[in-house]
């Protein structure tokens, strides 16, 4: 049995967020493997830092829905590569594994993730009877990679990113065992929405893994015109990228020794 997080990143922006969400996995004290998916878009130097720091780092090839007519409809062109993040269900050396946007950090540990079932995920902010395609459980298996390729070609996203979809192909989503509903402490986006204020000062302590959604990214350089500057997960997120890197040992109990959380 092998369990590992998998993130992705497709360029050196994208690969500065990998790198900060390494560092939050490692000061988790996690004791899975950590993998990056990179795509030959990284600088040689980016690469090697990522090698150097990941358990593992696997090459493949961009791909990309191209649809902008839809991508235009949810105001980010730039997410159409989204589509390689399908890659990550070719790693059948796992049986389990956790994929993070290499826009996330994990501030406390999650490593119960791991026991829960194949496909679980949290609920959207925009349309929670979808899911956020940003942090999701699943097992690796190349039929549903192919599956995933299959749908891609023939039908395309209903938004020309992985999340429209992802929710395609786990349409039941909605509907399965609660089990496969993740709390949305594991995938915490800020809202704007009226109740999100309050409901973050009484529940925001319990966040386990924050998720920068949205354009505008810890690493963009605009950030402090919007004012998220400010914020106590952005200055969090920027701790963590400059931390120094320190290895955990990775330890994986076997499963039958794990006490329940
Ligand atoms: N991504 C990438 N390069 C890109 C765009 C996206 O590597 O140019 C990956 C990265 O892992 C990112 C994920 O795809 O976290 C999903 O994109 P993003 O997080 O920007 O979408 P959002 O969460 O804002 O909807
Ligand atoms: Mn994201």
């Amino acid at each position: 049995m092998s369990e590992a997080w998998i993130t992705l990143a497709t360029n050196d922006r994208y690969a500065q967020g990998a790198l900060t969400l390494l560092n939050s996995l490692h000061s988790s004290g996690t004791n899975r493997k950590i993998h990056c998916l990179i795509t030959n878009e990284i600088s040689t130097s980016v690469r090697q830092e990522l090698e150097a720091k990941f358990d593992e780092v696997t090459v493949v090839d961009v791909f990309n829905s191209n649809d902008s007519d839809n991508l235009a409809l949810i105001g980010r062109p730039d997410l159409g590569v989204t589509f390689t993040k399908f890659h990550c269900w070719r790693l059948t050396q796992y049986t389990k594994a956790v994929f993070l946007d290499a826009d996330t950090m994990v501030i406390r540990n999650s490593d119960e993730l791991f026991e829960r079932p194949d496909f679980s995920a949290a609920a959207d902010i925009g349309w929670p009877d979808m899911f956020n395609s940003g942090v999701f459980v699943f097992s690796p298996s190349l039929e549903t990679y192919r599956a995933l390729v299959a749908l891609a070609t023939s039908s395309g996203s209903f938004d020309g990113g992985d999340q429209g979809l992802l929710n395609e192909y786990f349409s039941n989503w909605r509907d399965l065992p609660s089990a496969h509903r993740l709390p949305f402490i594991y995938n915490m986006t800020a809202g704007e929405f009226y109740s999100y204020a309050a409901a973050y000062r009484k529940y925001g302590a319990q966040t386990k893994i924050v998720h920068f959604i949205g354009a505008e990214k810890p690493w963009s350089s605009n950030t402090r015109e919007i004012g998220i500057h400010k914020s106590e997960h952005y200055q969090q997120w920027h701790t963590f990228s400059q931390q120094k890197f320190s290895p955990t040992k990775k330890v994986q109990e076997p499963r039958s020794s794990q006490v329940s959380h």
